[in-house]
This record gives structure tokens, C-alpha cells and sequence, in this order.
């Protein structure tokens, strides 16, 4: 499945699937534009208090809408009454690796210090904010080498019982992955057996995808996704701009996860600087940038059901 992509426009020296040229494929028409930003954090700093501002910066840029994902016991509670205000605002809960030692050692809340105990916890809390939450997603989850983070086996532990959790209640799993790809990929195999062992189906997005061809196209046969933002701007980010050139049409999405993100203006990023990313990708395939916003748009839904 995808091994070479054919799924995407192919340059072919003379022919021309998509009928642009170079100047055209920069540019790109408003009202062709139909934008989601699949990966943002609206409640963190600077976004959090400007909600409303956010929005509307968003709607003029043309962005329907953004997702916002959990990654600690305080952000998925802050999302939770997000939530309440904003009940449009599409949303998702999960611990992420590096807030794994958050919760274990400075328990900054009571709930914080309750999610650091023994395995089942965090089954439970993610559980309980499915059910208060109405959300679309599980996330972000997944695997962090970088140093600093929790031991590799205790992260494993938190991210198998989270994916069990989005496959029993049918949820698509946001996945955060830096520098662990191979076990994430066995992690996820498993998953996806259970999963259709009990009849379900593993879904999912590797948000900021960088890893080696081999290893995304067992990601594609898994069912995955795969979301870029302003990463591709970085010409250095080799890997990833590969990944991105090879990512199958029917797989692709766009995010920013700003404010974790740098933009053109090496300011945060936010929703208004998806349209940048969509062209700086088009250039990467090779094919017009209302492409990337119909294919993305389409992903979106499939995934998202958004
Ligand atoms: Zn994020």
C-alpha cells in the first residue's frame, strides 16, 4: 500500500497533471479555500484569554475551524469548560509523553497528583473527560525520546492504555511522536489487531509526522494520517519535507499547533498562517495549492468526521 505513492500528482519532465504553472501554484484563489487547522492550542498562551479574537482573526483568514488537543490533566480540564463556552469548537483529551512526569512528581493540583499513580489511572481520567467532554478525538498521545522524558516503558504503558480507550469509544487518536517511530509503529500495530479482533477499527493522525518511508507507509496500512504545519518552511527539516512530497493525497492534513510553532515572521503561529503552509506544501508536490485545501478539507472530515 503507497510504497511509491501514486496517489499524488506525479511530475512527469513535459506533462502536466495539474494544468498551473509555477507563478499559479503559488497563488491561489479565497473563495477556493476550505481550511480546518487540525492541530491548535487555543487554550494555552497567547490564544487562551483571546478566544473570541482568535476566531475572528481565524474566519478572515478563511479557516473554518481548528482542533484543539489535550496533553495534561490541566490543559484537558481547561478545554472541558472551553468546551462549555465554545461547544462549535471541535476538541480532544489525552496525556501527552512529556506530561507523563508532570503528573508523577509535581501533582500540582489534586487531579494531577490522583492521574500519577498506579496503571488504570489514566484509563480512568481520560474516560471520565470522553464523557464530559464530547470530544472527536483522543490525543495527543504517543512516544518522546527527547531527553527529559518519563522512562520509554512507562510512557509505552500510558500510551497503549489511551489508544485501548479511543478504540472502545470508535475515537481517532491524534498521536505525538518524536524520535520513537519504530515502537510506536509495533504500538500501534497491536492496537489495530485488538481493534479489529473486537470488531473496531485503530484510526488516527501522526501530528508533525517525521520518520523514514518505510515506517509511514506501515503507518498509511495502519490507517494513519499524517498533519503538517509550519515545519515544512524549515528547508533543513530534510526527512520531513520528504515524508511531506510522498504523503499520499487521501492522507494528508494541515495544522499549525500553534502556538508551539514558529510562523513566516518567526512569530507563534496561529490558524492564519495555514494558507502559507498549504502553499509551501504545494510547492514540495508540485501541484496547485487548492489541491492541498480540497484533499485536506476532504481528510478532514474522513478522520475527523469534521
Ligand atoms: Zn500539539
Amino acid at each position: 500500500m503507497y510504497p511509491g505513492c501514486q496517489n499524488k500528482p506525479i511530475r512527469v519532465p513535459g506533462q502536466v497533471l495539474f494544468p498551473i504553472d509555477a507563478d499559479e501554484r503559488l497563488s491561489y484563489r479565497k473563495d477556493m479555500m476550505t481550511i480546518v487547522d487540525t492541530h491548535l492550542h487555543l487554550t494555552d498562551p497567547p490564544f487562551g484569554d483571546q478566544i473570541e479574537e482568535i476566531r475572528r482573526r481565524s474566519r478572515e483568514a478563511g479557516i473554518e475551524t481548528m482542533v484543539t488537543p489535550g496533553y495534561s490533566v490541566t490543559a484537558c480540564e481547561t478545554i472541558i469548560a472551553m468546551k462549555q463556552q465554545y461547544p462549535d469548537l471541535p476538541v480532544a483529551y489525552g496525556i501527552h509523553p512529556q506530561f507523563i512526569p508532570v503528573m508523577e512528581t509535581e501533582g500540582a493540583s489534586g487531579t494531577e497528583a490522583r492521574a500519577g499513580g498506579e496503571a488504570g489511572r489514566i484509563g480512568e481520567l481520560l474516560t471520565d473527560w470522553l464523557a464530559r467532554g464530547r470530544p472527536i478525538a483522543v490525543g495527543e498521545i504517543g512516544l518522546d525520546s527527547r531527553r527529559g522524558s518519563s522512562p520509554m516503558e512507562r510512557q509505552q504503558q500510558v500510551f497503549r492504555e489511551q489508544l485501548a480507550v479511543a478504540v472502545a469509544h470508535d475515537l481517532p487518536v491524534v498521536i505525538h511522536c518524536v524520535q520513537s517511530h519504530p515502537a510506536c509503529l509495533t504500538i500501534l500495530t497491536e492496537a489495530a489487531r485488538e481493534a479489529s479482533s473486537a470488531g473496531r477499527r485503530l484510526r488516527g493522525v501522526i501530528h508533525r509526522a517525521s520518520c523514514s518511508r518505510e515506517v509511514a507507509v506501515a503507518y498509511a496500512a495502519l490507517g494513519m494520517y499524517f498533519s503538517q504545519g509550519p515545519d515544512l518552511f524549515d528547508v533543513r527539516r530534510t526527512r520531513l519535507r520528504a515524508l511531506a512530497e510522498w504523503v499520499p493525497d487521501d492522507r494528508l492534513l494541515l495544522e499549525t499547533d500553534g502556538p508551539y510553532s514558529v510562523n513566516r515572521k518567526g512569530e507563534p503561529a496561529g490558524p492564519w498562517d495555514l494558507p502559507d503552509v498549504a502553499v509551501e506544501w504545494a510547492g514540495i508536490r508540485g501541484c496547485a495549492v487548492e489541491h492541498i485545501f480540497r484533499v485536506s478539507r476532504m481528510n478532514t472530515r474522513a478522520v475527523f468526521g469534521i
